[in-house]
Formats: structure tokens, C-alpha cells, sequence
């Protein structure tokens, strides 16, 4: 009923604010309030005690509700990893905005010119055209912002892979009207998803010596360079604490999906589960099987199953359109028309599955948050 595309169903509310979690309707995605707030002090404790600013990705939920509370208790700003994702956290007055991506195409540097004339914005670039013609579009819409120059620090995605390209294009951008060169863009994606502390900590190491090779030729030339940014939910303990980076760009850490939960973490930095896919058994047709009401249309699988929360002897170990099945050991309790929680494999493209965040505190629905950007992949 908020989108006006959408014609009024009639179609009652999934939620109501003060019932039991377990009375929501299902498939719903679900928070648990305490440990998500637990959550974002957690890391932005730590951003602090290094003196580094957090930037949290708004990528990995698409709700502004979510950015507003990490702003407020003290992130700098958020990320965005697309210009129409932006929209709606700067329609719900979120101001410093980072996209931090590279933005290519006539519509789309029209869009992100609009939003660089309302917020404080950057962008990444890694590649001369691209710098050129970003200019020619904020000058166009009269228009200005900050840039990052994006370095491949071993993901092999995007990004320069020379120092002196990052010279290069950190000058031209000096140059250039409407353009103003901030600093580096260094996320290393591969690094974030490895099993062991130390694998994760050796892959940031190399990051690291790289992205002091970029800073140092920089200096070289006589550029300043302010901001270094990257990091993610794997190595944001490492990067906060490597002297490197002015600030981090976590978002998973809010949620901690299944695949993060996976992760070796010593007993340093504790996040906790806060995500949930609420299901309901709709099947239990044999002894060893349980069948949910929820499937690939409201939760992704590509980085793992999801996991039953709170419950003994059950694995999910399919996950087809409309259905989920879970292989049930022998004496486990689930009976038909049970309400099942389970973390989510991957926060990110789950997310983007809902339009409502059901929000629950003390067991009880406390809120229901609108997933404003979710579809706004433009
Ligand atoms: N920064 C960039 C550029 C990313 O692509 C991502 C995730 O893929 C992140 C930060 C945040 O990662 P995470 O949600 O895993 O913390
Ligand atoms: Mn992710």
C-alpha cells in the first residue's frame, strides 16, 4: 500500500505492533532489535578507540531506519553501492553518502548529480574517461562532489592497478571542474569471506602494504590524500586497528548472515546473530522431513543454506521457489504449523527479497521498518 505502483489489495498486515514473534505471518524477515543495536555499538566502539571513521554499508540492508540509527550513534555516514539505492535514505535525511562504486552512463551521472546537489556525496572513478565525463555531467546540472580513485588491492574487480595511474587520475581530477580528489577507495572483497583469522588477516596485510605504496606515491607528487576507505565484516577488526584506513565501510556486521556467522572470529570481537527469516512448517508429510513456506523468493542460498535458529536436530538442505526442506533427526521437535526462525545465508540479496523489516524486542513486534531501496539497482 506505500508504493503507489502497487493497487490496494486489502491484504491485512503481516505484523501488529505488541503481538508475539511467533504470531507474525510468514515468509517475514525479521530483526531482533537488542542484538542489531548490540551489534552497531559493538563496531563503532572499536572505529572509535582507533580514532577511524565508520561508514557502514547501506548495500546490506537498503533501510534507511537501519543507516539512521548507525548515524546517530556516531557514524560518519553511509556507503551506497548504486545511485538509486541512495534515494531513499536521502529522502529519510541521511546527508553524507558515499557511492562506493564506480557510476557510468549519461542517466546515471544525471541522477548522481541531483544527489550530489542535496547531500554530501563522493564517488569512486578508475579510469580517465570516467573522470571526464563525470565532470561534464556535474557541470551540466550545476554540481559538485568528492572523489575517491578506486585501486585494486587483489580482488580483482575494479580499480587501478598501477601507483602511477592512481597519480595520474588522482591530477586529472584536481583539474577537472565540479571534481574534487578526496583520497582512495582500497576494499578488498576477497579478503573478507575466508574461513581462519589468519587467512583474513594475511590477505588485509597485503592490502595494506599495497595501499601504502598508492598513499606514498601520492605524496610523492604533492597530492593530499584525506580519506582511505574499505573494509568490510571480515576485516574490519584488522583494518580499523592497521593505521591505513580513516574509515570502514562494514555493513553485514549489523546482521551477521549465516556465511559471516561461519567465520573463525577468536573471542575478539563478538557479533551476534540478528537477522531472521520467520517459516512456517507447512509439510511433515514423513518423519525425517520438515517443510517450510519459504524458499528462494524470500531468502537467497548461493553463499550457503539457511540455518534453523533455536532448535536441535534439524538442517535445512534444500531451498527450491516457494519451499524450503529441512532433514529432521530422529527425536527432534517440529510439528506441522510450528513457526521456525533461521538465519539467512546472506544478508545482502536477502534483504533485497523484502519490502518490511518486522522488527522484535523482548519477543514482541516493536516496529515495522519499510526496506525503502530494496529493487533500486539502477
Ligand atoms: N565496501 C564495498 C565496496 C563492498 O562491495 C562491500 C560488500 O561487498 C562492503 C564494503 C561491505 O561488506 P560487508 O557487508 O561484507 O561488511
Ligand atoms: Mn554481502
Amino acid at each position: 500500500a506505500t508504493d503507489a505502483a502497487m493497487p490496494d489489495m486489502g491484504l491485512p498486515p503481516r505484523a501488529r505492533i505488541g503481538e508475539r514473534w511467533d504470531q507474525v505471518d510468514t515468509p517475514s524477515l525479521m530483526l531482533d532489535l537488542d542484538a542489531f543495536e548490540d551489534n552497531l555499538r559493538t563496531m563503532q566502539a572499536l572505529a572509535e578507540r582507533h580514532g577511524v571513521a565508520l561508514r557502514p554499508h547501506a548495500k546490506a540492508h537498503r533501510c534507511p531506519e537501519v543507516s539512521l540509527r548507525q548515524v546517530a550513534l556516531g557514524a560518519q555516514g553511509i556507503c551506497c553501492q548504486k545511485v538509486s539505492e541512495a534515494f531513499p535514505f536521502l529522502q529519510a535525511g541521511l546527508r553524507d553518502i558515499h557511492i562506493s562504486n564506480e557510476v557510468i552512463g549519461e542517466d546515471k551521472l544525471a541522477l548522481l548529480a541531483t544527489l550530489a546537489r542535496s547531500a554530501q556525496v563522493s564517488v569512486c572513478v578508475d579510469h580517465p574517461e570516467a573522470a571526464r565525463a563525470l565532470s561534464a555531467a556535474l557541470q551540466r546540472h550545476n554540481a559538485s562532489l568528492r572523489v575517491l580513485v578506486e585501486i585494486d588491492v587483489g580482488q580483482k574487480r575494479c580499480g587501478v592497478t598501477t601507483p602511477q595511474a592512481a597519480v595520474g587520475l588522482a591530477s586529472l581530477v584536481q583539474s577537472l571542474p565540479g571534481l574534487t580528489f578526496a583520497g582512495l577507495q582500497a576494499y578488498h572483497g576477497g579478503a573478507q569471506h575466508k574461513r581462519g583469522m589468519a587467512q583474513r588477516r594475511g590477505a588485509c596485510e597485503k592490502a595494506w602494504k599495497l595501499t601504502r605504496q598508492y598513499i606514498d606515491a601520492l605524496a610523492a607528487a604533492g597530492i593530499s590524500c584525506p580519506v582511505v576507505s574499505g573494509g568490510g565484516t571480515g576485516s574490519a577488526a584488522f583494518d580499523i586497528a592497521s593505521g591505513v584506513f580513516t574509515e570502514v565501510q562494514a555493513g553485514s556486521y549489523a546482521f551477521m548472515d549465516a556465511d559471516y556467522g561461519s567465520l573463525d572470529w577468536g573471542d575478539d570481537l563478538a557479533f551476534r546473530h540478528s537477522l531472521f527469516m520467520l517459516a512456517t512448517v507447512m509439510s511433515r508429510a514423513v518423519p525425517e522431513r520438515a517443510i517450510l513456506d519459504m524458499g528462494l523468493k524470500s531468502t537467497t542460498a548461493e553463499s550457503g543454506m539457511p540455518i534453523p535458529h533455536g532448535i536441535e536436530g534439524v538442517h535445512c538442505v534444500a531451498v527450491n521457489d516457494e519451499h524450503s526442506i529441512l532433514a529432521v533427526e530422529p527425536g527432534a521437535r517440529i510439528e506441522l504449523g510450528d513457526k521456525l526462525r533461521l538465519v539467512p545465508g546472506h544478508c545482502d540479496p536477502t534483504f533485497n527479497l523484502h519490502d518490511e523489516l518486522v522488527v522484535v524486542q523482548a519477543g514482541r513486534v516493536h516496529a515495522i521498518w519499510p526496506i525503502s531501496a530494496r529493487g533500486l539497482s539502477r
